[in-house]
């Protein structure tokens, strides 16, 4: 059995990319009594473990634009702050736009990019074909490109976070988990597991797409949906070049990229009913595929290496739940990045340190992405979520 420690500073609740990071960070920052606990018995296998890896710069509100711009770097940093290789891969993204109102909507952005000083390009419908010459896009209208946009090894940078925060004195712990909150006087005061109990002043929610069940434990509701998203990799297709980028199909959320000698692609169904189920939906997946195949014949020849479904933790504007919870003190979230935590992870977790040890987080105002936003009805909208 786990040995888990009777007081701490701060108790974090999940081992995915959001605790790990906050874990390193708040260690980083001088916090020395800190303790993760993951349920599972190994760190990062839920949604971090899941994800397709992706990181771009391209969104289309100012909160998401900033976290991407404070997160990259730090993927680029990564290895030489932490010691592990990611195997980091600046594909760049290319979105490919098929409507009109894409075409307006990106256009747009593409301003709000360059003023915030992402590099970014607009692409003409010819040159979309050009660049893709095993793709088939007789529609294309046009499409945006992002040179710094990439993926990176979701298991690298958990383990390297875990690994960072373990050296700066942090106990991450695994098959622990959380059922209950204590509190006391109107703050947080504890937190209960099935075989021991944890007195700290604070506890941050990274349980991902649990984070409603860790919520309804202190009573307060967390707007955190789990959905299904699934992933397919073909096993392998010849001809793919090594700069083949990350493809998006955005009218139908498909995108692709390289992944070893195949090419890995999804498809978001935008139909998907909120829920916990992780199997592979077949009749989506045999729909997912027919559009795959169409955008990319190749396909039609290879067979499956791997197929996987996990969940986004999605909330209702599609955009993070991040910072003190004005209700409870001493109660934090760190969750809801609704398809693009992989990403955020790095930002988001230095960015909590902050909140929690410098009175408020001071690199990025991230107050618009407090939990009050849905009580004062002051939702955000992003229109580029895949
Ligand atoms: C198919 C798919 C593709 C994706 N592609 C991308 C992408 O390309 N780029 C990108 O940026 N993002 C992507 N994402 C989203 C990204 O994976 C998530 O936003 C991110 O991993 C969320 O991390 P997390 O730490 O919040 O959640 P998780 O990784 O799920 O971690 C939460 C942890 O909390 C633990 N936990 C839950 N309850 C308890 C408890 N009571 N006690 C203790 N532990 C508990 C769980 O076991 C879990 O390990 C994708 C997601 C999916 C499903």
């Amino acid at each position: 059995m786990t040995d888990v420690p009777r007081t701490a500073e701060v108790v974090i609740v999940g081992g995915g990319i959001m605790g790990a990071s906050a874990a390193y960070h708040l260690a980083r920052k001088g916090c020395r009594d800190i303790v993760l606990l993951e349920r599972d018995n190994l760190f990062g296998t839920e949604t971090t473990a899941k994800a397709a890896g992706g990181l771009r710069y391209h969104f289309g509100t100012e909160i998401n634009i900033r976290l991407s711009l404070l997160s990259l770097p730090m993927f680029d940093r990564f290895e030489e702050e932490l010691g592990q290789p990611i195997d980091l891969r600046k594909c760049g993204y290319l979105f490919v736009l098929t409507r009109d109102a894409d075409v307006q909507e990106f256009r747009k952005q593409m301003q709000l990019q360059l003023s915030l000083g992402v590099r970014t390009e607009w692409l003409e419908a010819e040159e979309v074909r050009r660049r893709l010459p095993l793709m088939v896009f007789p529609d294309a209208l046009g499409g945006l490109w992002g040179p710094d946009d990439g993926i990176a090894d979701t298991s690298g940078v958990v383990q390297g976070y875990i690994a960072g925060a373990r050296r700066l004195g942090a106990m991450c712990l695994t098959d622990v988990e959380v059922i209950g909150i204590g509190i006391a006087g109107g703050r947080v005061a504890g937190v209960r597991t099935k075989n021991s109990e944890i007195s700290c002043p604070r506890v941050v929610n990274a349980a991902g797409p649990w984070a409603a069940e860790i919520g309804r434990l202190t009573g307060i509701e967390i707007p955190v949906a789990p959905t299904r998203r699934q992933i397919f990799i073909s096993t392998p297709i010849l001809g793919v070049p090594a700069d083949f980028p990350f493809v998006f199909d955005f009218a139908q959320s498909l995108y692709f990229h390289r992944e070893g000698p195949g090419i890995l692609t999804g498809m978001s169904n935008h139909e998907q009913k909120p829920g916990f189920d992780q199997s592979i939906d077949e009749g989506w997946e045999f729909t997912h595929l027919e559009a795959a195949a169409k955008r990319m014949p190749v396909l039609e020849n290879a067979g499956i290496a791997n197929h996987w479904a996990g969940l986004y933790e999605i909330t209702p504007d599609a955009h993070p739940i991040l910072g003190a919870v004005d209700e409870l003190d001493g109660f934090y979230c760190l969750t809801g990045f609704s398809g693009h935590g992989f990403m955020h992870g790095p930002g988001a977790g230095f960015l909590l340190a902050e909140e929690i040890l410098e009175g408020g987080a001071k690199t990025v105002d991230i107050s618009i992405l407090n939990l009050r936003r849905f009580q004062r009805g002051r939702l955000l909208h992003e229109y580029s979520v895949v």
